[in-house]
C-alpha cells in the first residue's frame, strides 16, 4: 500500500477520522502522516461542500451501498484544488457491524483540466460558428437591397433612355445587368447556406416519394437531354424534408449538368441501412472530375468547370456538404476523369439532436 503511486490509500474509523496514511496520499493532498493521522477525511473538502455535509453523505452512502464513488475538486493541504476521483468501501466485522472505511483517491486534476480546456474550446468553436453565420446572413441580407436599387436604376436608363442610348452604352448596360443578376444568385446562395441547420423539426422521409417529387420538377432538364434516373427501395430516413430535397435535387442537377456530350444521363442512387446510418450512393456516367479537385469542390463558390461551359456559382456542393454536417453525417466523391462521379452521403440514424 506504502508504495502504489499515484493513490493515496487509507482506512477511516466509522466516523472518516483518518487512521492510516501512504505515501500516495501525502503526494496528492500533502499532508505527512503525523500531521493528519486522527483527523477527519471531511478536512479534504471545500467549507462549501462540507456546509453541504457532502463528507458524511459520502460515508452514509457507502455504508449503505457497500462502495461509493465520488469524483469532485478537493483541498490539498496549501489550499490549492485538485480533481478525486474517490471510492469509499465500507469495512465490516464478521457480525456485519461497521469498522470503518477503506478509501482510495486517485488525482485525475490533469485530465480534468484536459477536459475543461476541451470543452471550453468546444464551447468557442461553436459560438464562433454561430457568430460567423449570423455574419453572412446580415451581411448577404443588407447586399441585397443596394442591388436591387442598382438593378432597379440599370432597367430605367434602358427603357426611359432606349432611343438616346447609343449601342455602347447599351452594351455597357447588358454587362451591368448581368452581373448585378449574378451577384443577386450569389448573394442568395449565401444566405441560404447560412440558414442551413435552421430547420428544426425532424420528420420521416421516405426517399423514394422525394425522387419522385424531384423528377417531376427536374422534368424540363430531364427531357432536354433524355436523362434517366434509377432508383428502388430507398429508405425511409429521418431528417429535416427541406434541407433533404434540397441535397438530393443539387446532386442530381449537377450529374445532369456536368454530362458528356452526346451521352444521355444515367444516374443510380443507390442506398443501404446500417445500424448506426443510412448510407447512400448517387453515381453518374458524366465528365468526371479530376482527382486532385475532390476536397475542393465542397468548397462555398469553388469551381472547377469554367462558367462559359456549365453555368453556376459553386455553392451546390458547398450546401449538401453544410446539410450532412449539420446531421453528423459525410459526404465524399470518388470520380474518374471522363468516366463519371459517384458521391457518397451518410446519414447518421441517431441525430445529433437526440
Ligand atoms: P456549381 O454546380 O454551381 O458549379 P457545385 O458546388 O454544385 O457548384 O459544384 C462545384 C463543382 O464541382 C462544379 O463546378 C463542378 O466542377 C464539380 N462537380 C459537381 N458535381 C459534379 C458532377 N456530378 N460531375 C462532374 N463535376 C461535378
Amino acid at each position: 500500500m506504502e508504495e502504489i503511486d499515484g493513490l493515496a490509500i487509507l482506512l477511516l474509523d466509522k466516523n472518516g477520522k483518518i487512521e492510516t496514511w501512504n505515501k500516495g496520499a501525502e503526494k496528492i493532498k500533502g499532508y505527512k502522516a503525523g500531521e493528519i493521522i486522527g483527523q477527519n477525511f471531511s478536512i479534504f473538502y471545500s467549507e462549501a461542500d462540507r456546509q453541504k455535509g457532502v463528507p458524511a453523505a459520502i460515508l452514509a452512502e457507502a455504508a449503505s451501498a457497500g462502495t461509493t464513488y465520488h469524483e469532485s475538486w478537493r483541498i490539498r493541504k496549501d489550499g490549492t484544488e485538485f480533481w478525486g476521483l474517490l471510492t469509499l468501501m465500507a469495512l465490516r466485522d464478521e457480525n456485519n457491524e461497521l469498522m470503518g472505511y477503506a478509501k482510495v483517491t486517485r488525482d485525475l486534476t490533469e485530465k480534468m483540466l484536459a477536459e475543461i480546456t476541451i470543452r471550453q474550446q468546444v464551447h468557442d468553436l461553436e459560438l464562433k460558428n454561430k457568430e460567423l453565420e449570423q455574419f453572412a446572413y446580415i451581411a448577404s441580407h443588407d447586399l441585397q437591397e443596394p442591388l436591387l436599387t442598382i438593378t432597379n436604376f440599370v432597367e430605367l436608363i434602358q427603357s426611359e433612355y432606349s432611343t438616346t442610348l447609343d449601342e455602347n452604352s447599351k452594351v455597357y448596360f447588358d454587362f451591368i445587368t448581368q452581373a448585378a443578376t449574378r451577384m443577386k444568385c450569389l448573394i442568395k446562395g449565401l444566405l441560404d447556406f447560412s440558414r442551413i441547420g435552421s430547420e428544426n423539426v425532424l420528420a420521416a422521409i421516405d426517399c423514394n416519394q422525394l425522387l419522385d417529387d424531384l423528377q417531376q420538377d427536374l422534368a424540363a432538364s430531364i427531357a432536354a437531354c433524355g436523362a434517366r434516373i434509377e432508383y428502388d427501395n430507398l429508405p425511409v430516413i429521418e431528417g429535416y424534408p427541406i434541407e433533404m430535397r434540397q441535397l438530393f435535387q443539387n446532386l442530381i442537377a449537377n450529374a445532369i449538368k456536368f454530362r458528356e456530350k452526346n451521352k444521355p444521363p444515367l444516374i443510380t442512387i443507390l442506398s443501404a441501412t446500417e445500424e448506426a446510418f443510412w448510407w447512400f450512393a448517387i453515381a453518374d456516367n458524366g465528365i468526371g472530375i479530376d482527382e486532385k479537385f475532390t476536397d475542393k469542390i465542397f468548397r462555398l463558390f469553388k469551381r472547377v468547370h469554367t462558367r462559359d461551359i456549365y453555368e453556376g456559382n459553386g455553392i451546390g456542393l458547398a450546401h449538401c456538404k453544410k446539410i450532412i454536417e449539420t446531421l453528423g453525417g459525410k459526404i465524399t466523391v470518388e470520380s474518374e476523369l471522363g468516366r463519371g462521379s459517384t458521391f457518397y452521403f451518410t446519414i447518421p440514424r441517431k441525430t445529433k439532436n437526440d
